[in-house]
This record gives C-alpha cells, structure tokens and sequence, in this order.
C-alpha cells in the first residue's frame, strides 16, 4: 500500500492516491478507483455465474454445429431442408454469440449482433414444429407466443412485453438466463397494417404491435410484473434486457405470392431476358420472397429491417404427406402402434390405406394438420372396441375399413 499524502483523495479500497490512480469516483464516505470498481465488478460477476441455474449455463462443449441441430430435426420434421440450415445456423450462431459476449464484455471488442428470423410458410407446414422441436435441444429457455392474442399496452388483450414474462417463466425466474433465451412468435402476419399507407386512425392490433414489438427487438431494458397480466403502479417489476434475446417469427402470408410473383415479373422484363422467366418455379412461388414483400403485405419497414434472416417454408405435397405419417419419431402411425400395443393389440396399416388417407388431406387441402382429423375419424370406432379384442391379436387397417368410415 502506498503512502499517504495529506490532502489528497485516496481509493478507499486500496489506498493509493488519485495521482497513481487516475479518477476517483466518490461515494458517501470514501472513494473508490477505476482498479478496484473493475475488480468489484469481476466478483460480482463470478458470484452471480455461481448462483446461475446450472439448466442453462453455456459451455463451449454444449453449442452444437448445425449439422447436429438439423440432424436433430430431421428426426421430427419432414422436408424444409432450407428452413432448418437457417435455422440450424440461426442457433448455432445464438450460442455462439451468447459464448462471445461471456468471454468478451470489452465495450472495444467486435460486437456480433442477432440474426432474428422469419419463416414465411403455408400453415400446417411444419413452423411450429421446427420451433417446438428446436426447444427439445437447446440449451436456453424458450417459449411460444401467438402474435394474435397481442396488443399494445393500455388495450384488452395481452401486452406484447408479456412474451418477456412467458420467457421468464421458462427460464424458472433465473433472468440472467432468460435475456438468453429464444422466442418464437406465430401469426406475425396477422399484425400487418391493412394498407402500405400510414393511417390517421390508431390502429391497435396491427400497427401499434409492430411498434410495441419493434421495442423488444431492437434490445432494450423492459420492466415486467414477474407474474404477467397488466402493470400497476407499487407492482414490483422486474427488469429484462432484450439484447441478446433471439426472435424467430412464423408466419403464412396468405396472397404474398401474387406480390412476389408481380415483383419478379416487372424485374424480369425490366433487366432479364425472357429465360430468366422460365426458370421460375410457378408452383411455389414463396422460395423467392424478399423483405421488400413482408414489407408490402403490411410489416413496418422498422420491423422488416430488425429480421435479417427470411426463408420460406415449401408447401407439402403427396410424397412429404406419406412420410409424416410414417417416418417422423413422433409420427401418427407409430403413435396409434404404440396406444394399440398397450392393449396387447398389434395394428397393421396397408400401404395402400396410407394412400388413401393422404389422398383424402389432399383433397380437403387440410395439408398435414389433416391427417390427424383423418386418422382420428377412423380409428375412434375401433379404439372404442380395442380393449375387449383378444389379446395378441392383429388388427389389419384395409383401405375398405377406412373408406367406411
Ligand atoms: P404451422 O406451419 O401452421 O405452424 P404446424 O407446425 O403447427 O404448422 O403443423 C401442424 C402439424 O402438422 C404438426 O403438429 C405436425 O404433426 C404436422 N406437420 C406439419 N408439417 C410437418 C413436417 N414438415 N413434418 C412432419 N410433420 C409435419
């Protein structure tokens, strides 16, 4: 320790006069210099790493690479290879940056910024299932929030910063961990402004959301009531930092087609030659959406511009719709094997049955959330029956029986 000099202010922690110290910052009775607040704030730090919920706690060894999450995906969702690179890459990342900013907290250092993402797909494709299949693996909390049931603060409804609670929920209270989390919102179309053109009118279940949502996207501190619903006054808050939160939107877009497919028209004829046209896939025109067609549909540009990642989900046709049944982990026939064996039942499905059954969510456009209703529609009179058949039996599925039904 040094010598005092009278007269002269002194670091209260290690006793070294303002000339060897630089500034001082005072308090009440002492002061402290640049050294010791920074030595301070590594202890706080270490200590609050120690009390951290060990559930989400990062470590190098835990980020798994993209191939990883999309094999895991592959297990649960068919098809959607392009979705699930960019969001395998999306978590990826996320880890990453959660990694970076742990090691890192140099206000001089690189900073890498999020990469917030959203899935433009028919619904019943499978943007929830990715979400919620994502959830199993990873290692932050994350939650679902349905951008419908969302208004701006001060309406009837749900205030769109009770997302942060939903999170906080999942992430047991520990909110060191949930301003790491991920958030998947569905339905963000349904918040598009009905019109390009700004209206006069307050608009509060479209625009009003973009910009209450625009807040929590682009990283701020929002206080809210750890138990959701409204805030009031003498409620205790608490404060989360939406920084490094990832934000995954979902959405079907219904008619962007005809905005993509106009837009790519008059490029087309303006810089292209007419092989250019012929190229494009007029059957699933989604896979060239742009932000400027979320924009046009009725997202604010703010909003458009805080998602740099868009990728479109392909629509499901005959062959996916065969594969969902049988080959997911989760899959429908496995599931309804598994409720029959538990009855000492075994259940045998013809192939030419399955056949039947895609035909039919083909035919009533239901997509893949149809051939849930369908199954469901013939199955329910024999399940009824399933525990009086003789045990060790065989049940045969005959293209007949479901057709009867
Ligand atoms: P949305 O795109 O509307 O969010 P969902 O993900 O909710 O659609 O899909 C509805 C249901 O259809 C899912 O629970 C799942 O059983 C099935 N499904 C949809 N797409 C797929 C897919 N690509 N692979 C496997 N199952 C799928």
């Amino acid at each position: 320790m040094s010598k005092k000099t009278p007269n002269e202010e002194h670091c209260s922690f290690c006793g070294r006069p303002a000339s060897q110290t630089g500034m001082l910052l005072s308090g009440l009775n002492g002061y402290i210099c640049r050294d010791c607040a920074d030595q301070a704030g590594k202890i706080f730090k270490e200590q609050s790493q120690q009390t951290r919920n060990p559930k989400f706690e990062i470590q190098a060894a835990d980020i798994p690479a993209p191939k990883e999450i999309k094999d895991f995906l592959d297990q649960y969702v068919i098809g959607q290879d392009a979705a699930k690179r960019v969001l395998s890459v999306a978590v990826y990342n996320h880890y990453k940056r959660l990694k970076y900013n742990q090691d890192h907290d140099d206000k001089n250092d690189v900073e890498i910024e999020k990469s917030n993402i959203i899935l433009v797909g028919e619904t019943g494709t499978g943007k929830t299932l990715l979400a919620r299949t994502i959830a199993r693996l990873l290692k932050v909390p994350f939650c679902i929030a349905d951008a419908t049931t969302l208004t701006e603060a001060g309406y009837v409804g749900d205030d769109v910063e009770n997302v942060l609670v939903r999170l906080l929920q999942a992430a047991d209270y520990d909110v060191a961990a949930c301003e790491r989390g991920i958030v998947f919102i569905d339905e963000i179309d349904k918040i598009a402004r009905k019109s390009e053109n700004t209206s006069i009118t307050r608009d509060v279940s479209g625009e009003g959301v973009q910009q209450a949502l625009l807040k929590l996207l682009e990283g701020a501190l929002v206080s809210v009531p750890p138990e959701g619903g409204r805030k009031h006054p003498e409620q205790k808050l608490i404060t989360i930092n939406t920084r490094n939160i990832l934000f995954i939107c979902g959405g079907a877009f219904e008619g962007i087609e005809r905005t993509i497919a106009s837009r790519l028209n008059s490029n087309v004829i303006g810089f292209k030659g007419d092989e250019t046209r012929a190229e494009l896939d007029r059957d699933n025109m989604l896979q060239y959406v742009q932000p400027m067609d979320i924009k046009k549909f009725g997202l604010i540009p703010e909003l458009v511009g805080r998602f740099p990642v868009l990728t479109a989900l392909q629509p499901l046709d005959r062959d996916a719709l065969r594969r969902i049944l049988t080959e997911p982990k989760n899959a429908l026939v496995k599931q309804y094997k598994e409720l029959f064996r538990m009855d000492d039942v075994n259940l045998e499905i013809a192939p030419e049955t399955l056949d039947l059954i895609v035909d039919r969510a083909v035919k009533y456009h239901l997509g893949a959330r149809g051939l849930r209703s369908i199954m469901e529609g013939i199955m329910t009179d024999i399940m009824f029956d399933l525990p009086q058949q003789p045990k060790g039996s065989t049940f045969t599925l005959t293209p007949d029986f479901a057709r009867d039904k």
